[in-house]
């Protein structure tokens, strides 16, 4: 595929100008550059052509089965986006979370991040929300600078680590080390979860909070979670939710009730927008009672009938500019409207569902990674196929050949040759079977003819990198 600039040539124009009916005057020289700006000439027909073919080599949820696990690559109901583009949404000035200048006018817009504030405390049994992180790790830098500012009010200066599941997502220890903690590593058992035993012989009195993910990234409800609680409150420690996976229980039960004390919600995970290829997103946090004080501001509180922004006292001030990335509250605001109190309900139940169906399918021939039972994904290990040579790295690329989006492979680190697999909630038993078909097939060709797999992907634009070579040469002609 040529790059834009080497299917430029000279002179080519997309659009002619009429000639000018007005005085010409020159700009000032220093405004001026010394050299033309290198910019592509092309035809207006081979620049809609050029992007078009681009758009087309996408992969994404709207046109493949997308089992990315820990990913949650959410059905996308395409009425969050006309929401998301009415002009009082998608057209309002930037400044409307700063400066009161815009307070009359965004009304509506300071309604709308209020009620979900709220709405996402309630579904989380937190008592309130903030909107400014823009992605879950951000949600997570700003739940532990609350976890710090608590115990600095507290006066637990001893109080400098925070203890990490080995199967945590690596945003987590790096939020809390930015957090200015020291990060302990919790073993998991055997079974996937957290031991009980061990945990509780690591809770010094130097730990400041918990990290945990539930279910887990192993796909696990952390069963002694309760327990986990009890013992960290009695040390003054706080328990953070890492909220990735809160698709597995939404509606089901809640976090605040499980004694967590603050949390982040990635609402490009569990509350519609698409998800993936480093696009914007939104990493609330929710808060319990302890927290509440250091929430970040400006809020937006209610004032008599209407609203206006206030910063608590003991907030630990800003963490984005404006209010995070609005356009993804409207569309989670849309989003969690649109299904209510029943709808949110089913849709976890159809994430589990879905997530045990294929594991039921897959069980018998590919080896589970865990005994326990699986919430909204399931994780397989491909180390019996490695020994004949098929890694799962092998495996994914085949998926590729088959018209899907590979499975999670590198992720969790405490899973060798893993394929982590999580269903959208609203695929259908045709599209699942079709999935587990193909990974069965793969499994029969990893038995019967392993070479085929080294090639794969032979069906996409780009086919089997040298991954070496594309790291280290990034201007290589492999591609
Ligand atoms: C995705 C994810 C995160 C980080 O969220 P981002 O929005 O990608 O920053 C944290 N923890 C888990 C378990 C995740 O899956």
């Amino acid at each position: 595929m040529q790059l834009i600039y080497e299917k430029s040539q000279p002179g080519r124009r997309a659009l002619t100008l009429d000639a000018l009916d007005v005085p010409t005057c020159s700009l000032p020289a220093d405004l001026c550059r010394a050299q033309d700006a290198r910019l592509p000439e092309m035809a207006e027909i081979d620049i809609v052509r050029h992007f078009t073919h681009l758009s087309q080599r996408n992969v994404g949820i709207d046109d493949t089965f997308y089992p990315l696990g820990s990913c949650t690559m959410k059905y996308n109901p395409k009425i969050t986006e006309v929401a998301a583009n009415e002009p009082g949404m998608a057209q309002l000035h930037p400044h409307f979370s700063s400066s009161p200048v815009f307070e009359s006018e965004c009304q509506g817009a300071y309604a709308l991040i209020h009620e979900l504030e709220r709405q996402l405390a309630e579904v989380a049994g937190m008592k309130a929300a903030s909107l400014q992180p823009i992605a879950g790790a951000h949600g997570e830098l700003t739940g532990t600078l609350l976890m710090a500012a608590y115990h600095r009010d507290h006066g637990n200066t001893h109080k400098d680590t925070i203890l990490i599941p080995d199967s945590a997502h690596g945003t987590n220890p790096a939020s809390a080390v930015m957090a200015g903690f020291k990060v302990v590593e919790v073993p998991s058992d055997k079974d996937g979860t957290i031991h009980l035993e061990t945990f509780e012989a690591m809770l010094t009195d130097k730990v400041a909070g918990i990290m945990l993910t539930c279910p887990n990234t192993h796909g696990l409800f952390e069963t002694d979670v309760a327990k986990i609680s009890e013992l960290a409150h009695a040390k003054d420690a706080l328990l953070y939710y890492d909220g990735a996976n809160l698709n597995a229980i939404v509606g089901q039960c809640r976090p605040g009730d499980l004694g967590f004390d603050v949390m982040h919600y990635n609402l490009h995970k569990t509350f519609a927008t698409p998800h993936g290829m480093g696009g914007p997103g939104c990493g609330p946090v929710g808060v319990g009672e302890r927290l509440l004080p250091y929430l970040p501001g400006p809020r937006v509180v209610k004032k008599d009938d209407s609203f206006t922004l206030a910063t608590p006292e003991k907030s630990i001030g800003r963490m984005a500019a404006f209010f995070g990335n609005f356009l993804i509250a409207v569309r989670a605001y849309a989003y969690m409207r649109h299904y209510g109190d029943a709808g949110m309900k089913e849709i976890s139940r159809n994430a589990v569902l879905n997530a045990n169906y294929i594991y039921a399918r897959l069980k018998d021939t590919y080896q589970s990674a865990f005994p326990g039972n699986y919430m909204h994904e399931c994780i397989f290990t491909a180390l019996p196929q490695a020994e004949k040579g098929v890694h799962a790295t092998d495996i994914a690329k085949s998926l590729l050949d088959r018209g899907f989006h590979a499975p999670t492979i590198y992720f969790p680190l405490t899973v060798k040759e893993c394929l982590m697999i999580e269903p959208t909630e609203t695929e259908s038993k045709e599209t699942l079977d079709a999935f587990c078909d193909a990974m069965l097939a793969i499994a029969e060709a990893a038995e019967s003819d392993p070479d085929s797999l080294h090639a794969a992907p032979r069906s996409t634009p780009v086919g089997r990198l040298d991954e070496v070579k594309a790291a280290r040469d990034l201007n290589c002609a492999c591609l």
